[in-house]
């Protein structure tokens, strides 16, 4: 089976985690700093923090800005759950804009009326590592003063118009296993805001800049210095990774016909976490998968329900929903793979088998 994603461990990957437990300092030490220092580079901000997770840096990113109870986040449904757990851990209200056809992406002329009194953020996730239309958001959060938190979590090095994914707003990225650039599990916060990036850094470490004072109550959420060195190994990757990506994907576009492959706008960077085609004209979905899997294409359906169908969202009385684009896209979606380890025989296998549906 050709798997949907494969993390790739090398000798430096390895080496590093060794070096780790020899120098016996465990957690949130030299290795996180520099990852931080070389995270913040590539995202073009000057300050980067370290989190145990994606999910624990969306939940930072959202208290840092002071989202609680009775605030609303304006986000899409199309997403992973983490996206929108994070919103309610913090008390606040998810409102749901649905998404645009072609990009999957948050529909951003559907965006502002959703504003509402109580609207305190937006979360625009740039999925399957392809960026939101960030001028128009910017405009939006900007005009309005709301909070600009984007789920990063699948564009590490993707940008819009030459900028970075995670340096328009504040940048909630995950280092989790599978991601394009991975440390096991992790998270990163990116901003511009030295106010913003010092709240993150007490949130995370049980609110304290001073040993055992507590300025605030916080969490931990740090990340260890193993996992700090499996990703400054995979930083000096990204490049590589992202280059083999881009190439595997104009490939499949190139080659893939019977099915609606996924178009780039010209000024939108893709990163391509996922490779995501539309199994379109009511064919069953389901049977196209099960006649990949069998023939050894792995799948991924990425994601199957809208957010504000899963059981949290309608037990907490926001499951009252229903947006056109998203009931359609759920039914239709097929991610591919696509990841750097794909030889040329696994890209004319997997377009071969895509013909044969
Ligand atoms: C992976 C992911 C997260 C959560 O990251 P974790 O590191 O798994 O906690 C959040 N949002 C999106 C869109 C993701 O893909």
């Amino acid at each position: 089976m050709i798997p949907i994603s494969k993390p790739f461990i090398g000798e430096e990957e390895k080496k590093a985690v060794m070096e780790v437990l020899d120098s016996g300092m465990l957690v949130q030490g030299p290795r996180t700093a520099q990852l931080e220092e070389k995270f913040a580079a590539v995202c073009g901000v000057p300050h980067a923090i370290a989190t145990s997770n994606g999910t624990t840096a969306l939940h930072i990113a959202l208290l840092a800005h002071g989202i609680g109870p009775g605030d609303e986040v304006i986000t899409t449904p199309f997403t992973f759950m983490a996206s929108i757990s994070s919103i309610l851990y913090t008390g606040a209200r998810p409102v749901f804009v649905d998404i645009d056809a072609e990009t999957f992406n948050l529909d951003v002329s559907q965006v502002e009326d959703a504003i509402t009194p109580r609207t305190r953020a937006i979360m625009p996730v740039h999925l399957y590592g392809y960026p939101c239309d960030m001028d128009v958001l910017t405009g939006i959060a900007g005009y309005h003063d709301l909070a600009l938190i984007e789920d990063s979590a699948q564009a590490v090095g993707a940008a819009f118009k030459g900028k970075p994914t995670g340096s328009f707003g504040t940048g909630c990225f995950s280092l989790y296993a599978t991601k394009n650039v991975m440390s096991g599990e992790g998270g990163m916060i990116t901003t511009s805001d030295p106010a913003l990036a010092r709240k993150c850094r007490m949130i995370r470490n049980h609110g304290m800049e001073r040993r055992y004072y507590h300025d605030m109550l916080g969490y931990n959420f740090r990340l260890s210095d193993l996992h700090a060195a499996i990703g400054l190994a995979q930083m000096d990757r990204l490049a590589d990774f992202t280059a083999k990506r881009r190439a595997n994907a104009a490939y499949l576009n190139a080659h893939i016909t019977s099915v609606v492959t996924p178009k780039v706008k010209s000024g939108y960077e893709h990163v391509w976490h996922q490779y995501t085609v539309r199994v379109d004209g009511g064919r069953d979905r389901d049977a196209a998968v099960k006649q990949l899997n069998d023939n050894g294409v792995g799948t991924g359906i990425f994601y199957p329900v809208p957010a504000y169908r899963q059981t949290p969202l309608i037990e907490l009385g926001f499951g009252n929903v229903s947006l056109p684009v998203t009931e359609q896209a759920v039914k239709e979606v097929i991610s591919l793979p696509v990841h750097p380890q794909l030889t040329q025989e696994d890209l004319e296998k997997i377009v071969y088998e895509v013909h044969r549906l």
